[in-house]
């Protein structure tokens, strides 16, 4: 469930209007609702009840501070993968105990100021980035606490761009490699291991291969412990699928994945961490963009946008689906009719969606994409020089710029032009 909702015949987000916040801040925009994101991390909460637990928001998925901030206030902590997310959960309020940091390639210089400002553990990827750690922590006179990322070589069949957890995946160290990676650790004495990582994948949509990856980390739990290691906590990585088409089946929900925590991991006394980004802001969070022009092609219609893959990637990278709705309810009894549903960026590519069913269409309308406040505006880029959109956060009947759009005076003073031209 989610808060965007037809209300006589308009939809909105919470108590807002849609409509009105095109008015007021032009198209096209992201806009999350606040309760959703609550929801959504509540859920987790519930999930992990009884257990010694911490849910780290993934940055990656969604990183204004202000949607840091809301769950921050609900005591969420951050998974962040570089300095700059790092010093954005700061930014947010996000206490440095409450931040893990993730990621196959941390710089000394992230490592330093992540150790001087406080950071709950480094998930360390590979031996050389746990000597690099060493250096770091050993120049400022302190211990870095981590834990090692293991690859627990399972299938998440998930889409093989965000699948991590086979062995081919750059991610991790190979879990048959673990105990001689953890001799190493607890040799360095700017390291102090605190606990195992893993994280197999996003967009997860079956309940198997978590079973089967903490079932593989119980196991390596209790062999690390025999060999001496204070193995204590336990960081589960992310996700978690979300339903991005309301027609097809639904994904596991938090309280079955919880259940599945509990079962493999639960008689360790571990305190769990888990780190999801797409679960807690997908659905809190949507797209909306402008009919520029109806183009009656010879074989189908067209709906150019003023939003294109710049603005939401996920499509033309991932081949992803998103549901698409006109603001205004269509009539009881209207005949949908197919469109390809596409942006002004002057690639093929830049398709939303084929021989998409919707209610017919003028310029002009307003639609929103569904399920766009994970991995959509954080992907966003200045292709084809087009201003970031900009981002609203809605709270019941109030709504609030999170991030304004840029002039075009702003774009175009970002660069210089050197001395000799
Ligand atoms: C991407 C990622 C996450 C978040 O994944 P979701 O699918 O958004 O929940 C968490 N941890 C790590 C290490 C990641 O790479």
């Amino acid at each position: 469930m989610d808060h965007f909702l037809y209300r006589e015949g308009r939809l909105h987000a919470e108590d807002v209007a849609l409509a009105e916040i095109a008015a007021s801040v032009g198209t096209p925009f992201y806009v999350y609702s606040t309760a959703t994101l609550q929801r959504h991390y509540r859920l987790f909460e519930e999930a992990l009840t009884g257990m010694d637990h911490l849910i780290c928001f993934a940055l990656k998925a969604s990183s204004n501070l202000a949607v840091i901030r809301t769950l921050a206030n609900l005591g969420a902590g951050a998974d962040v993968v570089s300095l700059g997310e790092y010093l954005k959960a700061k930014a947010a309020g996000v206490p440095g105990d409450r931040i893990v940091f993730s990621g196959v390639g941390k710089t000394k210089d992230e490592m330093r100021a992540a150790l001087e400002g406080g950071i709950r553990q480094f998930n360390v990827e590979s031996e050389p980035e746990l000597l690099a750690l060493n250096e770091v922590a050993l120049s400022l006179g302190k211990r870095a606490p981590i834990t090692v990322r293991v690859n627990p070589d399972v299938d998440a069949k998930t889409h093989e761009k965000i699948a991590t957890g086979k062995k081919e995946n750059k991610f991790g160290i190979p879990i048959s490699r673990a105990r001689a990676v953890y001799a190493e650790a607890a040799a360095l004495k700017g390291i102090e291991v605190v606990g195992i990582d893993v994280h197999i994948g996003s967009q997860l949509t079956d309940l198997a291969p978590f079973a089967e990856a903490y079932g593989k980390v119980a196991e390596l739990t209790e062999v690390l412990r025999a060999d001496g290691h204070n193995i204590h906590r336990l960081d589960l990585g992310g996700g978690l699928g979300i339903p991005y088409e309301r027609s097809n089946t639904a994904p596991p929900l938090p309280i079955e994945y919880g259940a599945v925590i509990r079962d493999k991991l639960g008689h360790l006394g571990c305190e769990i961490e888990i780190e999801p980004g797409r679960l807690i802001a997908g659905n809190a969070g949507i797209m909306v963009s402008r009919v520029i022009y109806v183009k009656s092609g010879e074989e189908r219609d067209f709906l150019i946008l003023d939003a294109a893959m710049n603005d939401l990637v996920r499509p033309s990278m991932y081949g992803a689906h998103h549901d698409i709705l006109p603001l205004d309810e269509p009539q009881p009894g209207t005949l949908p009719q197919p469109y390809d549903v596409v942006g002004p960026v002057c690639e093929t590519g830049d398709t939303f969606a084929r021989q998409r069913p919707l209610p017919p269409m003028v310029a002009g309308d307003l639609v929103a994409f569904r399920s766009a406040g994970a991995y959509g505006a954080v992907m966003a880029s200045e292709y084809n020089t087009r201003p970031l959109i900009p981002e609203v956060l809605v709270k019941g009947d109030q709504f609030a710029v999170i991030r304004e759009r840029p002039t075009y005076d702003e774009m175009i003073k970002r660069d210089s032009i050197p001395s000799w031209l």
